[in-house]
């Protein structure tokens, strides 16, 4: 068995492994893609004391370390199953959809998550080129630009008041014929000069120059006109949903799926920590996620030491 099995290969996963090796304990990780949302990242430029990478690269580089060290990774393995263990200090199990059923002391959750997307014609081709998810990362790509927010719940309030304050202008398109997002953001969104708020609008084309995003299509849900919007950039803001499909009933979960932690990682369920994207933790970035996974490994191996025998 093994003292700590990690499942997800992103970066949370990817520190816990590296924390818990250097611990000299047995460590494995099981990943469906290992590398995780890093590896659909063009430019990172966020990951602070590396001025720019590219999440391609970034993926190996963190593959590579985790296998500095003696580390069982298991790439290209979903998890289908968490079996809580069968008396308290028992060894808990991870069914993989492989069929193979892996034991360990202590586990780490860290399956990451995914953004909704609009499954428009151009979203795919322009991904990366125009359209993105995340205006903490890609905002700065647009200064002085043209950009819209799909989604008027407060993720995509948040992303329109934080882009105006870079870019030249923001179009905010909400499907719903209100705004979602708490009053309080709604009117500071209101207040600034260079946004423009559609509501009832569906987005339904993302339009290009081939390398490019150049504007987006919506239909007027009112009456069913169809406008397009001049644009650079598009930044679909409609969810993140957590990769937690597999843990329903196994551990807490919040309302919109993700992982409950502490502010140690420790998930509901004794033995079992998170971290990263999959969990209540309220910002989602890579070195967010490495910290947390760094933190989920190190209350583990405290856990362990406390009730392993020697
Ligand atoms: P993830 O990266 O999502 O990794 C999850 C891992 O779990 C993967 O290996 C996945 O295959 C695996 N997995 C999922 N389900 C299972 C299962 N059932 N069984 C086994 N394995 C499973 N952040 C920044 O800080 N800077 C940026 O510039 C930046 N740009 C981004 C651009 C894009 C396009 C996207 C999508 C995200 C970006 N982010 C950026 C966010 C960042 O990528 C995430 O916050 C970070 O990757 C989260 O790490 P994680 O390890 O929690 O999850």
């Amino acid at each position: 068995a093994f003292d700590m099995l990690i499942v997800g290969g992103g970066p949370a996963g990817a520190a816990a492994a590296i924390y818990a090796a250097r611990k000299g304990i047995r460590t494995g990780i099981a990943a469906e893609r290992f590398g995780g949302q890093v590896l659909d990242t063009l430019a990172i430029e966020n990951f602070i004391s590396v001025s720019y990478t590219e999440g391609p690269k970034f993926a190996v580089a963190l593959e590579q370390h985790v296998r500095d060290y003696e580390v069982d990774v298991m790439n290209l393995q979903r998890a289908s199953r968490l079996v809580p263990a069968k008396a308290p200090g028992g060894l808990l199990e991870v069914q993989l959809e492989s069929g193979a059923l892996l034991k360990a002391k202590s586990v780490i959750l860290a399956t990451g998550a995914r953004w909704r997307q609009m499954n428009v014609p151009g979203e795919d081709q322009y991904r990366n080129k125009g359209v993105a998810y995340c205006p903490h990362c890609d905002g700065p790509l647009f200064k002085g630009k043209r950009v819209a927010v799909i989604g008027g719940g407060n993720s995509g309030v948040e992303a329109a008041i934080d882009l105006a304050g870079i870019v030249s202008h923001v179009t905010l398109i909400e499907f719903d014929n209100q705004l979602r997002a708490d009053e309080v953001l709604q009117r500071k969104l209101r207040s600034l000069p260079n946004v423009d708020v559609v509501v009832s609008g569906q987005t339904t084309e993302v339009l290009g120059d081939g390398s490019k995003v150049t504007g987006l299509v919506y239909k007027d849900r009112t009456n069913g006109e169809s406008r397009t919007v001049a644009l650079e950039g598009i930044f679909v803001q409609i969810g993140l949903l957590p990769n937690t499909e597999w843990l329903k009933g196994a551990i807490e979960l919040s309302p919109r799926g993700e992982i409950v932690i502490d502010d140690r990682g420790a998930t509901s369920l004794p033995g079992v920590y998170a971290a990263g994207d999959a969990t209540t933790v309220p910002f989602k970035q890579i070195v967010i996620a490495m910290g947390a996974g760094s933190t989920a490994a190190l209350s583990a191996f405290d856990h362990l030491i406390r009730t392993s025998a020697p």
